[in-house]
């Protein structure tokens, strides 16, 4: 049995103030209550420290949203794999969407970030996902599969075990417009039988693959329940703890 995991990713959102406010509501929610679903938020980087202290001792685990692959030097402005780890951070979301498309990131640069984030044993939270334009062009298991070959050449099937992987067509980020349960779970279908036949039944069957794309507590139940979607990654609708755990709640 897959375990499922619900993260929330904040973005460019919340100030040093307003994330240790939203890291104490998520606490008081969830306090006394004992999910099987695993909990991960993505503060910006600016309160990942800080976050990292408060969420000690707790069943929330936490990620960064982006790193840079070079371990060290002279590269301005940019976070290493291991300055992640010494604050805390056991995951790191990479390959997401506006990262490929506003700040240029190329299936080879994801794959050199995910060897860092590997080699730091930091979890990648590896992103994949059409845009409108390939999804009408009939190019989404195409685009998939190109990201896939790309995003993990050169990793043994035992580093992509630690990988979760989210399906999150471009199209659906951030518009309010899900996939379809129907639409997402094909997608879903596709990349396991794809980990099938590059690696193992093993691989394919145990790998964690969320949905992301307009998640929100009126559809999670749904998208969620679906044979192949292990959880979900969320943007806007993570920003609220009422809303966030009413998501962490759906995946129970
Ligand atoms: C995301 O940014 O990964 C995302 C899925 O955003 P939203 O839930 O807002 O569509």
């Amino acid at each position: 049995m897959r375990k499922k995991i619900v993260a929330g990713n904040w973005k460019m959102n919340k100030d040093l103030p307003s994330s240790i406010s939203l890291i104490s509501d998520i606490k008081n929610e969830i306090a006394g209550k004992n999910y099987n679903t695993k909990i991960i938020i993505c503060p910006p980087a600016t309160s990942l420290e800080t976050a990292g202290v408060l969420l000690k001792g707790t069943n929330i685990s936490l990620g960064a949203q982006n790193m840079y692959f070079e371990e060290s030097g002279a590269y301005t402005g940019e976070i290493s794999a291991k300055m992640l780890k010494s604050v805390g951070c056991q995951y790191v979301i990479l390959g997401h969407s506006e990262r490929r498309t506003i700040f240029n990131e190329t299936d080879e640069i994801i794959n050199l970030k995910i060897k860092a984030a590997l080699k730091n044993n930091l979890k990648p939270i590896f992103c994949i996902g059409e845009t409108l334009e390939e999804r009408e062009n009939e190019k989404t298991f195409q685009v998939i599969e190109r990201q896939i070959t790309y995003g993990l050449k050169g990793f043994t099937e035992l580093e992509i075990e630690t990988l979760v992987i989210a399906y999150e067509p471009v199209w659906a980020i951030g518009t309010g417009r899900n996939a379809t349960p129907s639409q997402a779970q094909e997608v879903h279908k596709f990349i396991r039988n794809l980990l099938q036949i590059k690696y193992s039944s093993n691989l394919s069957d145990n790998l964690i693959i969320q949905y992301g794309g307009s998640v929100k507590p009126e559809n999670a139940r749904e998208l969620m329940a679906q044979n192949d979607i292990d959880g979900a990654l969320v943007g806007g609708a993570c920003l609220q703890s009422d809303s966030f755990i009413k998501i962490v709640e759906a995946a129970e």
